[in-house]
């Protein structure tokens, strides 16, 4: 899907002068730096999650 959007504030940006970062496009280099520390404070949320409760591999026994 072609996102024309910032992925911060969801404001319209002009595709021809927004930064683009990681497939996306920001309205400002500070935009982009706010997604890209969201997206490891989940990435770090689910990782953690995911120590506290192991997934179980190949079911029981
Ligand atoms: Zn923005």
């Amino acid at each position: 899907m072609f996102e024309k959007h910032c992925q911060t504030c969801g404001i319209e940006v002009d595709k021809k002068t927004a930064p683009k970062r990681f497939g996306r496009y920001f309205c400002s280099e500070d935009h982009s730096q706010q997604y890209l520390k969201k997206k490891e404070e989940y990435e770090k949320r689910m990782e953690e999650e995911e120590r506290k409760h192991p997934r179980r591999r190949g079911g029981c026994c």
